[in-house]
């Protein structure tokens, strides 16, 4: 374990859209639960583009010294991850905890998972007991899981649960990632070395509804397959030529069948064929969406516009004049 940096602070970044509801209890738990570290803590919160008094609430918030706090305010809504990320940025802790916004990770468990990164992990991450959400959410999280799970080899149960902990330099190898969209959790397994997983409860939502509409939902969903791997696409190409060659044969045993049989069967089987048709059809517009989705991210990549623009940072030190370091 020798390999491992002693924990001196620990930063936590939360992702804030729209949740003035679960703020002040977030900020009272969350503070209270790192009072109890050892170590120097500070909370980053960034608020991404909220259209209610969040914003305000965390500039409130930071401009209490004692509160250890940073809001960074994005100009607009730009996703959880990219927030994630732009709480990186300004994190210097040496082990970097994400945390949900709304309560349903129960901040309580910091003191654990610093605990557990210090056994020499370079990334803690949970699972949660009995998880509270709707059962489409649930089945859809057990499939990604399971599917990600084979696609990388690596037994981590519960990519959907954010509450997580990274040493300091699998966040600068993060930093160090330019593509605009990242699942975060992902592209921190393909830097750790050591990575653990352990019981974190998960409460229901209790103020306001997931912010996560259908739409955005799919949209994290194709984030997380294509930072997860291009494998999908070759896939694509063998899904491809079997469904070809099935049809090639399909339409060979038609013509043979039209030969035996004649002309009225060849006329009853016109339904069958499209039948079949319409199946490719959809096959193939399957597959094409996927390139879609590749294709339309390579083009933001190529684009390189920053994946958030910072409108405002309140609460940040002055620069060590105030900071007894040494
Ligand atoms: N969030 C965000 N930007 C968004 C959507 C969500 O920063 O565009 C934050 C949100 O405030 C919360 C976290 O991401 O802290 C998870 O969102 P939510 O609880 O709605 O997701 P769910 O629990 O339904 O997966
Ligand atoms: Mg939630």
């Amino acid at each position: 374990m020798s390999t491992f940096d002693e924990i001196k602070k620990v930063s936590v970044v939360i992702p804030v859209y729209n949740e003035e509801e679960s703020l002040p209890q977030l900020l009272e738990r969350t503070i209270k639960s790192c009072k109890q570290l050892e170590q120097e803590y500070e909370l980053i919160l960034v608020d991404d583009g909220s259209s209610d008094n969040s914003a305000k609430m965390l500039e409130e918030a930071a401009a209490i010294e004692e509160n250890h706090v940073i809001a960074i305010i994005l100009n607009r809504n730009y996703g959880q991850h990219s927030a994630i990320m732009a709480g990186f940025n300004q994190a210097d802790g040496d082990l970097v905890i994400t945390l949900d916004a709304d309560l349903q990770n129960p901040p309580e468990e910091i003191p654990r998972l610093v605990a557990t990164a210090e056994d020499g992990y370079d990334v803690v991450g949970t699972r949660r007991r009995n998880r509270q959400d709707s059962w489409f959410r649930k089945t859809a999280s057990k499939m990604i899981n399971s599917m990600i799970t084979k696609a990388t080899g690596r037994s981590m149960g519960d990519y959907g649960c954010m509450l997580r902990a990274y040493r300091r330099h699998i966040v600068d190898a993060m930093l160090q990632c330019h593509e605009r969209s990242t699942f975060i959790p992902i592209l921190a397994n393909t830097f750790a070395r050591r990575t653990i997983e352990i019981d974190v409860a998960h409460a229901e939502r209790e103020y306001g509804d997931s912010k996560y509409s259908f739409l955005k939902l799919i949209n994290l969903m194709y984030d997380l397959l294509t930072c997860l791997t291009t494998a999908p696409l070759r896939l694509l190409s063998i899904v491809g030529s079997v469904i070809a060659v099935s049809g090639f044969v399909l339409a060979l045993l038609l013509i043979i069948l039209r030969i035996i049989f004649g002309a009225m069967w060849a006329a009853e089987g016109v339904f069958t064929l499209f039948a079949i048709l319409f199946m490719f059809i959809g096959a193939q517009f399957v597959a094409m969406g996927l390139l879609g989705e590749y294709i339309g991210r390579i083009y933001n990549d190529v684009r390189a516009r920053p994946r958030y623009f910072i409108q405002k940072v309140v609460g940040v030190n002055k620069p060590n004049e105030d900071q007894e370091k040494d």
